[in-house]
Order: C-alpha cells, then structure tokens, then sequence
C-alpha cells in the first residue's frame, strides 16, 4: 500500500481523502505537475516547481501551506514508497469552501488543497514503447484558451486517448486552424533532414519541461530547431516525429493518421534525443 501526503500528512492511500466541496472536485478548479524519477531521484523539478508556482499565479490561487518544503515531500514519498522508476503527481486546488459557488472563495479562509503521490513504474527509461514508436491520429483541438496553464481539466485530452484508441492508435495530436497544437498529453515535433520543427509557445500549448530540455540537447547537438506549427500533412511528409513528456521522455511516433513515417520504426533524431535525454537527465537529477 502507498504511502501519500495529503494536506501536511503523509498516509496510507486508503485513509487519505479530500472534501466533496473541494473546488479540484466539482469545478476542475486545480493544476497539478507530475515528474519523473530515474535511479530514485527527480527529473527536471525544478522546472515542474516554476512552471507550478506561475500556473498558480496565472488563476489567482493560493500557493499551499507546503509550497516550501515540496522538494522534500517528492523525497520522502519516493523514499518511503521505494521508487526506482516511476513517477511523482502533485495536485493543488483552490481547496474545499463550504458550499459550492462559482465565486472564488476568500484566499484567507480557505486553504488551497495539496496532494502528493507517487505511481511505480518500472522499466520507464527502457520501454519496449520507446523501441516500437507509436501511432496517432489528429482530432480537432477544442480545449480552452489557457493550454499553458497545467489545470486539471483533462476531460479533453481523455476523450481524445480514447479516440486514439477506438482507432487503433496510441495518442491523438490536436489541431487548431489548421495547425498541430500538441498530444493530449505531450509536445509534438516532426523532423526532415537535420532540422526538428515544434510549434512556438504560446497560450496555446503547455509549456513542457521536457520539451525545454530537450531543445536545448538538439541545438548543443547541433540540430536545427524550428519553432512554429505544422500542418497534418506536412508531419505525414516528414522522415520522422516523436511527442515529449516527464512521463515518456522522448518517444518516437511511426505513424500519423494512418501513414506510416519512413519505413515505420523510430527514426535516428528521436532515438538520438532519448539517449541523451536520459543520461543528460539522469546526471543532474536531485
Ligand atoms: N502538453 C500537454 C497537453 C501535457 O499534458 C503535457 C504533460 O502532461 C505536456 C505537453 C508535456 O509537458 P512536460 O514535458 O512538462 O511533462
């Protein structure tokens, strides 16, 4: 059984719960970060730190109790949970008020809700997933406005998994004017010759950690880099592509809507990029 940090204390999961008012339950008023763990210790979190505090920033939320002492918290479960490889989600919401509202409730009475866990996942850095590459399809992005912010609303991205699925694929790349936006739960890149190309930050995607990282591995590798968005088809034309997450690092995609990606197994650029990415990550994990 895990161990978990709900709001100062560490519990068994079983015994750890959360209000039926709390606004991450009836109105998806939350954000949350998850980052990885190699050899027991974090990837990038100091990154998933930044990108938590702005996020909160961004909706007006409080930051909760903890905030100060979340690196020893990812410790500490990872620790206590004996995690090799695997993963840490953090989850805050703007807390429980006393009775459903739209309006936000007084920062001072009511204390954002902070939950910790840790998912075990063995065999993350070697996943015959990575060796194989996946397949996506492209569905219409329609999210909310503020991609950038990491909320809790995942209703979408579900929906689009699960069409993926229907559809014999593994994830869904999202398309907003004509343009791939990113995966349900990644950034999206496609690749021709020795140049990547990923759409440019805005609003309209989440700023990826991993994504951060492994641009800079590309150009210190003397890759080209693009940033802007891409058509569907120009990614069907292109020698190959992979999605970026703390989750999945770098993987390979070998197939877009049906179209196979050059002879249809993960191309040299990816490969490359998730070598790297894993030792230069592995090195400087805390
Ligand atoms: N884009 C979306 C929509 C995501 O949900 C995620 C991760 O969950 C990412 C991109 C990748 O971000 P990161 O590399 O920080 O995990």
């Amino acid at each position: 059984m895990r161990t978990v940090f709900v709001n100062g204390e560490y519990l068994p999961e079983t015994e750890a719960t959360v209000s039926i008012f709390d606004r991450g339950f009836l109105m998806a008023d939350g954000v949350y970060e998850v980052t990885s763990v190699l050899d027991g210790k974090l990837i990038d979190f100091d990154g998933h730190l930044a990108r938590l505090e702005r996020s909160l920033a961004e909706l007006d939320m409080g930051k909760p109790d903890a905030f100060d002492d979340l690196l020893e918290i990812h410790r500490e479960l990872v620790r206590v949970n004996g995690i090799d490889e695997g993963l840490v989600y953090l989850q805050v919401t703007r807390g429980a008020a006393a009775d459903r509202d739209f309006a936000f409730p007084d920062p001072d009475e009511v204390r954002p809700t902070l939950v910790l866990f840790t998912q075990s996942k063995p065999g993350l850095a070697d996943s015959a997933q990575a060796k194989q590459g996946i397949k996506v399809i492209s569905i219409d992005d329609i999210r909310w406005g503020r991609r950038d912010i990491k909320t809790t609303q995942l209703l979408y991205p579900s929906m689009g998994k699960m069409m993926a699925k229907a559809a014999g694929a593994d994830d869904a790349w999202m398309v907003e004017d004509g343009k791939v936006t990113e995966g349900t739960s990644n950034n999206a890149y496609i690749v021709t010759g020795n140049r990547i190309v990923t759409r440019h930050l805005t609003n309209d995607i989440l700023h990826g950690i991993t994504r951060a990282a492994v641009l800079r591995f590309a150009r210190e590798a003397q890759m080209e880099v693009e940033e802007r968005g891409f058509t569907i088809e120009e990614a069907k034309a292109a020698d190959e592509a992979f999605v970026t997450s703390a989750s999945t690092f770098v993987m390979p995609v070998v197939e877009i809507d049906g179209q196979r990606l050059g002879d249809g197994t993960p191309g040299p650029v990816a490969r490359r990029l998730r070598e790297i990415y894993l030792e230069e990550s592995r090195k400087a994990a805390i």
